[in-house]
């Protein structure tokens, strides 16, 4: 039987320099005419839908309407290709050799579970070179809550085929928290904005992901 990856992406896979923030910013002051809008705001762990409202609330003293959220989300992904285009992205330390084994393994399906809607996960697996890997994924256009889109992912996953263990990687204490709440293993990894002792209420903590291959050995064979 198999076991279900879901990878986060910003900070777990990548670190693609600011580029998320750069393109939200730059639709806000489009829009709004407010400048570094993101401004003293946590991305990390956190879905688009979530850091669009958020912002909304600190620079607007209000929720988006449902218009203006489709329109910035429209505006995003086009600022966000090029951000990613002129930044680049650096695929954190052995993130390529760890899907590589997975992959090589028979028993193992790979998938994202993200808080960037679809186009903007597959924007940055695409600048990274890390597209062909993942076979499917739960995103922040399937819910503003990163317990939905980690169980949107779980689902999609099990339509392809019994699961035996489903195990979150991601590098923050939302990972975490969203995991847990579908019964999933977690692997915490400290490359992104969680340091590895905030990170302790997961499964294992791995100082980079070259040490999942070790950890995936002794647990599964
Ligand atoms: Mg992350």
């Amino acid at each position: 039987m198999t076991v279900l990856y879901l990878f986060d992406i910003d900070g777990t896979l990548l670190d693609a320099h600011g580029s998320g923030r750069g393109a939200f910013d730059a639709v806000f002051a489009e829009h709004h005419g407010i400048a570094n809008a993101s401004e003293g705001i946590r991305y990390g762990g956190k879905t688009d839908p979530a850091i669009v409202e958020e912002i909304f609330l600190a620079r607007m003293g209000r929720a988006p309407t449902a218009a203006e959220h489709a329109a910035f989300v429209e505006a995003y992904l086009p600022r966000l290709r090029s951000q990613l285009a002129a930044q680049g992205v650096r695929v954190l330390e052995g993130v390529v050799a760890t899907l590589e084994l997975l992959a090589r393994l028979g028993h193992v399906r790979l998938g994202v579970a993200t808080g960037n809607i679809r186009a903007g996960a597959d924007a940055k697996l695409a600048a990274a070179g890390l597209h062909p890997w993942f076979e499917l994924g739960g995103y922040g256009c399937d819910s503003p809550k990163r317990a939905e889109l980690v169980a949107t992912a779980i689902e999609r996953g099990r339509a392809r085929g019994e699961v035996r263990e489903v195990v979150v990687v991601g590098d923050t204490i939302h990972d975490i928290a969203a995991a847990r709440a579908c019964g999933a293993t977690v692997c915490a990894v400290a490359t992104g904005s969680d340091s590895a002792d905030k990170l302790r209420d997961a499964d294992v903590v791995f100082r980079t992901m070259s040490e999942l291959p070790a950890w995936h050995a002794a647990r599964f064979g």
